[in-house]
């Protein structure tokens, strides 16, 4: 028997799912880099990819894949830390003078920006990062890491060192044709907002810090 989630694995895996649309010259505060946009064609969103010097082939740069936090990233909300996290790696690849930070489109671990802030909402309640989630309906992880494997192959990496804190991070890209060759942990100390949250992450996603 072949579940459907066999089968979408399995198209994944063999199909194009991305299309480069895109590149431009990006300067930024935390370094200077080539912003490129691809979509994906299931579902036509865009996604970017932040690239510094020479990546393609064996010699395993720095790869953060990122998966979008409107309020973290934009407006430096201290109830998570991927703001933190962000503009770490962006600085880690300037340093190093190369590396790339793919910036995926999946609010909230898929779940989109309103559920998201409806689950923050019963976090205020009480309850906490995954209990929220699954209150919601909806599993505690729905990202997806094919369409980010297949836009790293496409930028003709091979070996990458993943900057990253999540485990399944590297179960995801694996099977792609990407050999992950070192986990660089993205290191923080805890401020008073975003205690609970981290200590939920390490707990209950198998977080490691
Ligand atoms: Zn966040």
């Amino acid at each position: 028997m072949l579940s459907i989630a066999d089968l979408i694995q399995y198209r994944r895996k063999r199909e194009r799912l991305i299309e480069m649309v895109v590149e431009v010259d990006l300067p930024t505060a935390y370094g200077h880099f080539k912003l490129r946009l691809y979509t994906s064609a299931p579902d036509g969103m865009d996604h970017l990819a932040l690239i510094k010097g020479d990546v393609a082939g064996d010699s395993a740069p720095l790869v953060r894949v990122h998966s979008e936090c409107l309020t973290g990233d934009v407006f430096g909300s201290c109830r998570c830390d991927c703001g933190n996290q962000l503009h770490a790696a962006m600085s880690m690849v300037e340093q190093e003078g190369r590396g790339v930070i793919l910036y995926m489109r999946q609010e909230g671990r898929g779940i989109g920006l309103a559920n998201k802030l409806h689950a923050y909402k019963l976090q205020e309640g009480g309850l906490d990062t995954v209990e929220a989630n699954v209150k919601l309906g909806f599993a505690p992880d729905l990202r997806d890491y094919g369409v980010g494997a297949q836009i790293l192959a496409d930028i003709g990496l091979k070996r990458i060192r993943l900057m990253t804190n999540n485990p399944k991070k590297l179960i995801g890209l694996q099977g792609y044709g990407l050999e992950i060759a070192e986990r660089v942990p993205v290191v923080f100390e805890p401020g008073d907002h975003n205690r609970r949250y981290l200590e939920t992450k390490k707990s209950k996603m198998g977080h490691l810090f």
